[in-house]
């Protein structure tokens, strides 16, 4: 049972409803399950991050943005749900030959080498690249799909209402959003916000994996279905892809899926789920 001030905060990010779920160890299946390591999460320490504000919680314009009309053409309609495909084995990722080739061992030289990229055709349509954003040594690491109008415009992943809703999230586990950096799979806008191809993703791979290397961030953060696909080399659901702990392929990286902001600005019931994966998120970020 919540307390009234646990359920005060979880209001906060409109979550009005919440209950525990089971969660499991994608890379382990002996491993304990994580409910029982949620089990030890205090809740009131997360509030007490959450309160830190005068007005703990959600701004009133995110609880506006809650409410969308489901016939918008915006952005968040096209990254909000879409018909869930039924389970598969991991998709084995095409070779691709290699289309960059600048040196890519400094924060410069890949910011640098990604607004001249012009590896894939996302290059010909977008309005300017979107490297990413925030703290070049942050323990956190955030990775959406590609960039949507705003940032394409802005040319800074994560604005808009999404990103509002997302840096919400982050501060009801005290964490602010200079405090992480956040990229995308894709560094350029996909045209009309379809999902970036499979190709298109692995051309820009080479920049992400720089970006990851020089992190070195203590957990990665996958944020909605694309990005988790990718970053897994899994088709499986996001619904499945959630209930498990994952490492970066190939790293020792923990990995948590979480549901994009837009998708949860489309279905406030998912927050309920959202609200667990940041608790998890805070843990693993002790
Ligand atoms: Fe280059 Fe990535 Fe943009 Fe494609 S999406 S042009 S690989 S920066």
């Amino acid at each position: 049972m919540l307390t009234a001030r646990q359920q005060h905060c979880l209001r906060g990010i409109g979550i009005d409803a919440w209950a525990e779920r089971e969660v499991t160890s994608g890379n382990n299946p002996a491993a304990e399950p994580v409910a029982d390591i949620l089990s030890v999460v205090d809740l009131e320490d997360i509030r007490r991050f959450a309160n830190t504000g005068d007005q703990p919680g959600f701004p009133e314009q995110i609880e506006q943005a809650t409410n969308l009309p489901q016939s918008s053409e915006s952005d968040l309609e096209k990254r909000g749900p879409s018909p869930v495909p039924p389970a598969q084995p991991p998709a084995a990722m095409p070779e691709v030959e290699a289309r960059i080739p600048a040196k890519l061992d400094s924060w410069d030289s890949i910011i640098e080498s990604i607004h001249g990229c012009t590896a894939c055709e996302l290059a010909q349509n977008c309005t300017q690249k979107v490297p990413g954003v925030g703290d070049r040594q942050a323990d956190l690491l955030i990775v959406g799909e590609g960039p949507g109008h705003d940032e394409d415009i802005r040319g800074e992943p994560f604005v808009g209402r999404s990103g509002q809703l997302l840096d919400r999230m982050l501060a009801a586990i005290g964490i602010a959003r200079e405090q992480v950096y956040i990229t995308n799979i894709v560094k350029c806008r996909p045209p009309n916000n379809r999902d970036p191809k499979q190709l298109e993703a692995q051309h820009c791979r080479a920049f992400l994996e720089a970006q990851i290397e020089q992190l070195a961030p203590k957990v990665i953060l996958s944020v909605g279905r694309v990005s988790a696909h990718h970053l897994l080399a899994s088709n499986l659901p996001v619904g499945k892809l959630i209930q498990q702990m994952h490492k970066l392929p190939g790293t020792e990286i923990p990995l948590k899926v979480t549901y994009h902001p837009a998708y949860l600005l489309r279905n406030p019931s998912a927050k309920a789920i959202a609200w667990q994966d940041l608790k998890l998120l805070h843990q693993m970020l002790q």
